[in-house]
């Protein structure tokens, strides 16, 4: 590792180029087809890996560009889920969407992405991210037809992302991180199952093992919710103790502009905390004084070995140049801190 304190990562996905999918949109559809695809998605893993790299992030992923979304793409590949048929619901109790449906046993038929970790350790030297959807935000994506019960459906994906995380790890993967963005909706569920099928998912990996746990990109359903939440968001504090007394390694999750009042993260003793010194909802780009000011705030409740400079979200609906300039200044403002920390 290049740097033993505040080595900076980001929590997920990167825009893609303008030649793969649309930017600036959510699912875009891909602009290529067949054998141009394949070849597309791995130029584009390239060039994330080039910006982060030149950015100076340190633990590096794949910036999503092998999916269109981060919980469907996963589940396209499933047995059980017809996409054919499609029924209403409400995600995360916040806007309506026409999903899937389950119709039978949930079951991975083949590896999801395992040639893409492949691909992704093959192209570069830094300690390597690989980001899979939490069992219960799969859940929440979908209509159960089938065991009509979120709890069985969880546990049932729970252990196929554990198949595939083993092998991620295997491929030489060092992070997996698990995104949860419904455990700061259904409180009572992350309590009775949500928990224990996040640890089931992530049972005897060899690596490193995340969750990200946010408000969600900047789209407008997440926009207006997050004005229904009043001056604190003390969403984190239902379950940041459970999270403590988990398997789990590392907790991701907001800090910079969001209304989470950062001394929650001394709920998570002991865990690895991915701060998000980054605001993924505005292409703003934040001045490198800024994310070392949210670097020194998180300090004050985990030690610098623990602490992972990282974004909010996942950064795919901003533009390229935005998000590279997010980047470089997550990396310049952790440098000023490491200075900081090295002393005079
Ligand atoms: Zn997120």
């Amino acid at each position: 590792m290049e740097h033993p304190i505040l080595q900076t990562t980001i929590a997920g996905s990167l825009p893609k180029p303008a030649w793969l999918a649309k930017p600036v949109k959510l699912w875009a559809p891909w602009a290529l087809e067949g054998e141009a695809l394949t070849e597309g998605k791995r130029d584009a893993v390239r060039l994330v890996l080039r910006d982060q790299e030149q950015a100076g992030i340190d633990i590096v992923s794949d910036g999503e560009q092998t999916r269109r979304h981060f919980v469907t793409t996963f589940i396209e590949h499933l047995e059980g889920v017809d996409f054919e048929r499609r029924e209403t619901v409400r995600i995360r109790s916040r806007y309506d969407a026409q999903v899937p449906v389950v119709t039978g046993a949930v079951a991975r038929k083949q590896p999801v992405y395992v040639e893409d970790a492949r691909f992704l350790r093959s192209e570069t030297t830094h300690p390597i991210k690989f980001t899979l959807p939490g069992p219960m935000t799969m859940v929440d994506t979908l209509y159960d037809d089938y065991y009509r019960s979120r709890e069985t459906l969880a546990w049932e994906f729970a252990k196929i992302l554990n198949e595939e995380a083993r092998e991620l790890a295997a491929a030489g993967v060092d992070v997996i991180q698990f995104d949860e963005p419904a455990f700061n909706v259904y409180f009572d569920e992350v309590r009775s199952w949500g928990i224990a099928a996040l640890e089931r998912a992530a049972e005897g990996l060899p690596c490193k093992t995340a969750v990200h746990i946010c408000y969600g990109y900047g789209i407008k359903a997440n926009n207006d919710w997050k004005k229904t939440l009043g001056s604190e968001w003390r969403q984190y504090e239902e379950f940041f103790p459970l999270l403590q007394a988990s398997t789990i390694d590392q907790v991701s999750l907001e800090c910079h502009n969001s209304h989470v009042p950062i001394e929650l993260i001394g709920l998570l003793k002991g865990k690895d905390i991915l701060a998000g010194a980054i605001d993924v909802a505005t292409d703003q780009i934040e001045t490198p004084e800024e994310v070392a000011a949210t670097i020194r705030q998180a300090l004050n409740y985990v030690a610098p070995d623990k602490l992972y400079p990282c974004t909010n979200c996942g950064m795919v609906p901003l533009s390229r140049q935005a998000a590279v300039g997010k980047l470089k200044a997550l990396a310049a403002g952790t440098a000023i801190v490491r200075q900081e920390l090295s002393g005079p």
